[in-house]
């Protein structure tokens, strides 16, 4: 792990947070996680002519290409984005972990599990207004981790829960009645519009000076770029991104993964099942698989992602005999993997696997229902959905000089790199 100043400060029109630099917002600055946003979707919206806004961004503004962090799951990038930092210091590897300190398999939403501060309340601390609106509740915790809510001020609400916010608890109430719409289902495109149209309200009546705003992938699980549907997702998205754009906010968006086609010629979901494999090899149940794709909401993609870890003994072994395996893009110790893609060793398993591109990892196959999936798997989690988009509505103030961009650079773009 790199040493870095584990507390923020601000020095004149800078402000100082794990161990990188960020000048104080001279307009309001917006970043937008585009859940599962693999490249392509915004521009085959754009190439339909569904997206006007897109179009002028991607042509006159910065279009860059980055990499997200591995495990390529929506917790460790989101928390990656919100503090600067790959997961190795932040601490979030994964949205479902083995807790070593209790022995339990929990969900890694708990803002007790987040190690460092994220921007925001150091963003506070300076002055700024701060707005945090997420699609799912499940990381409203650990994004809003630090900030003293209070209404006009910072707010911190999920649109799944926004029928519930309270000045205690996310520092805004009446949501639905200021968004001008009911809570939507957490099964719809309408639960990351939700979250656009909160944004656009939110700068209209507050204009703070920082917004991250994070939908969700339930479109990009079911629906290939260029398709219909998703065409129609990112026009709506462009919509209300051409509204924050026209009040003079700096817009950044970028992707906590991409997203990839994971079933075979059978329509069916291309699968190794690793607790099946392991009990073959080891005896019943006396290795540990772990996926950390699992998270409340599984439905649209049954728990079947592209990385696991498992917990073993002799993993040295069982990983030369994985990486001889058709569909096995890697197996790595927990110290190769802590190295290679900047994870907390101690949260990781004995071994980390991570499948190729058309094929998921699984526990055994009679612990995945996947009766909810609809549609063909799509799903991520490995190395082969690390490329994300990296936008902004404005260019670069100076080239970039082909350096390696990586998603949990949004604030530096927005914030140091364009001009204003
Ligand atoms: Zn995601």
């Amino acid at each position: 792990m790199d040493t870095i100043g584990t507390t923020s400060q601000v020095t004149g029109n800078d402000v100082t947070v794990n161990g990188r630099t960020y000048r104080l917002p001279r307009q309001p600055t917006v970043v937008v996680c585009i859940d599962g946003s693999e490249p392509g979707y915004i521009e085959r919206a754009f190439e339909a002519g569904r997206a006007p806004w897109f179009a002028r961004v991607l042509t006159k503004g910065t279009s860059l290409l980055a990499d997200c962090v591995m495990p390529s799951f929506t917790n460790p990038n989101n928390l990656s984005i919100v503090t600067g930092r790959p997961p190795a210091v932040h601490g979030i590897s994964g949205n479902y972990f083995l807790d070593p300190e209790s022995g339990k398999e929990v969900m890694m939403n708990d803002a007790r599990f987040l190690r460092v501060e994220t921007l925001f309340p150091a963003f506070q601390g300076a002055g700024c207004g701060i707005a945090v609106v997420t699609a799912k509740d499940k990381l409203r915790g650990l994004l809003g981790k630090g900030l003293a809510l209070a209404p006009g001020k910072a707010c911190s609400f999920s649109s799944e829960k926004s029928d519930k916010a309270s000045l205690a608890e996310n520092g805004i109430e009446d949501v639905n009645a200021l968004v001008g719409l009911p809570v939507p289902d957490v099964y719809s495109a309408g639960l990351s519009e939700f979250v656009c149209a909160a944004g656009v309200k939110l700068m209209e009546r507050d204009r703070p000076e920082i917004m991250y705003l994070s939908t969700t992938d339930y479109i990009q699980h079911k629906h290939a770029p260029g398709t219909p549907v998703a065409n129609d997702f990112y026009a709506m998205m462009d919509g209300y991104l051409a509204r924050l754009d026209a009040m003079g906010c700096t817009i950044v968006l970028t992707a906590d993964h991409g997203m990839n086609a994971k079933f075979g010629a059978d329509s069916q979901p291309d699968v190794i099942y690793l607790q099946d494999l392991f009990d073959g090899w080891v005896g019943k149940d006396k290795a540990r698989v772990i996926l950390p794709i699992t998270d409340p909401y599984v439905v649209h993609h049954g728990a079947l992602g592209s990385y696991a870890v498992v917990y073993c003994e002799r993993p040295e072994e069982w990983a030369a005999k994985l990486k001889a395996m058709p569909g096995i893009e890697a197996a790595l110790t927990k110290e190769e993997a802590a190295k290679r893609f900047e994870l907390p060793a101690d949260r990781l398993g004995d071994l980390v696997v991570v499948s190729t591109k058309h094929k998921v990892l699984g526990t055994s196959a009679a612990r995945h229902d996947l009766s909810g999936l609809t549609e063909p798997l799509r799903s991520h989690g490995g190395i082969s959905e690390q490329h994300v988009p990296l936008i902004c509505n404005r260019a670069l103030s100076a080239p970039a000089n082909g350096r390696h961009w990586r998603n949990f650079d949004a604030f530096d773009l927005a914030l140091n790199l364009v001009a204003s």
